[in-house]
């Protein structure tokens, strides 16, 4: 083995090679439904696109400041005013590479080697890898009554004199779930009395259903910004169906927010103009692209959970938010990789191990591709999952013959 024992250490995104897997499959003609993608398929709002090509079109594109452009900045800060009611300073702003980079870089810019992270399972696949690609040790809580909703002393039990930093993602990838206000509110309190990092990974927070709204962890913080260990990780990836153009952004003390620009500076220098251009379109034009692609999504969310309650053994927890949901299949197979290789294999449905989010036995499933697709998909699996169904499914105009035991 000629590679590093840290590089030896770290595993493909599951989720972007079930996408190359589901995309080769499709080239070879198969009717593959893909419950696995964790973009929405809505196209990215006119204003970005206009505000991108208006730009493009003077054919002037030159690097970045390695924090980001001065307009994307100011977007930026007009947008948490907005929303989380904090009037930050341009020093308080890293613009990154899609939020994936700003957390890898405030990870790089805060741990010490051996420092441990703690975060709730579920959790995104990509957690434990930053926190040892930066050195650390990735602590993951799980809370063991299938709520997906962790609580303070379980959290404050893993807690030693390692723990750097504390990462929540609500509402929650894989699970939907959105943690309530109170929960968010001690968290912060926690953090501020424990001297921890708190990172808010708030990519969902205007996905939200049910007309509840994502707590903003500003209202909980106490200490001033310059003191505080409160990181706002936000980007337009999921909220304008914006992941093609890797723009994200961390939002925290000037301190952390320099070290982030200096590391950020040495690994991509800023984050690409066009793409910034396409942000500033984005966040500076009408807002309305959010509220239709949520009211989508709510919609789907309704029509994945009724079809999903409609399969004797499977528990499956209503999502608050996001696009996807984290059934539990243990009853019919405990081994969520088996299980998501059999449905692939067997009825072309793509779906996503739980074990790569830190709870086996449960499969993410996507709601943002068609109602169609959803219909379908978790027709499929129900199918496939069925000793009793019938040996023969039709969808559509196609037929699946079963051919296994
Ligand atoms: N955090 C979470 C919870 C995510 O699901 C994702 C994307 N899947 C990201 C961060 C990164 O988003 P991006 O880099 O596209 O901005």
């Amino acid at each position: 083995m000629s590679v590093s024992q840290l590089a030896r250490s770290i595993k493909a995104s599951p989720t972007l090679k079930l996408n190359e897997t589901a995309a080769k499959l499709r080239e070879k003609g198969e009717p593959v439904i893909h419950l696995g993608g964790g973009e929405p398929k809505s196209k990215a709002p006119l204003d970005a696109v206009l505000n991108c090509a208006t730009q493009l079109n003077t054919g002037e594109v030159r690097y970045a400041p390695a924090d980001g452009l001065p307009a994307m900045k100011k977007a930026i800060l007009r947008y948490t005013e907005e929303n989380y009611g904090r009037l930050l300073n341009p020093l308080n702003v890293i613009v990154s590479s899609g939020a994936k980079q700003s957390i890898m870089t405030l990870l790089y810019a805060i741990l010490e080697p051996k420092d441990e992270v703690i975060y709730p399972a579920p959790y995104w696949v990509s957690y434990p890898e930053m926190v040892k690609l930066a050195g650390g040790v990735p602590v993951a809580v799980t809370p063991e009554d299938g709520t997906f909703q962790p609580t303070v002393p379980d959290i404050a039990d893993k807690v030693g004199s390692y723990t750097k930093a504390i990462i929540l993602n609500s509402p929650n990838n894989p699970s939907g779930v959105m943690y309530p206000a109170d929960f968010v509110a001690e968290m912060v309190a926690f953090c501020e009395k424990k001297n921890l990092w708190l990172i808010m990974d708030d990519l969902y927070n205007r996905l939200v259903f049910d007309g509840q709204k994502a707590p903003n962890p500003y209202d909980y913080a106490t200490v001033p910004v310059e003191q505080s260990k409160l990181v706002v990780v936000q980007g337009v990836s999921k909220m304008y169906a914006m992941t093609g153009f890797r723009i994200g952004w961390a939002l925290g003390n000037r301190e952390v927010v320099e070290a982030m620009t200096n590391i950020q500076s040495h690994q991509t220098s800023g984050p690409v103009t066009v793409s910034q251009w396409a942000a500033v379109g984005a966040l500076s034009g009408v807002q309305t692209a959010i509220e239709s692609l949520r009211l989508t999504l709510e919609n789907q969310r309704n029509v994945m959970l009724e079809r999903l309650c409609a399969i004797p053994g499977v528990r499956v927890q209503k999502p608050n938010g996001t696009f996807y949901c984290f059934p539990d299949f243990g009853a019919y197979m405990k081994d969520s990789q088996k299980l998501a290789e059999f449905l692939l294999e067997r009825v072309r449905v793509v779906t996503v191990p739980g074990r790569e989010f830190g709870m086996d036995g449960h499969l993410r499933l996507s709601y943002c591709g068609t109602i169609k697709e959803i219909m379908d998909g978790v027709e499929r699996i129900k199918w496939a999952l069925d000793p009793n169904a019938p040996n023969e499914l039709f969808l559509g105009d196609r037929k699946l013959v079963r051919d296994w035991a």
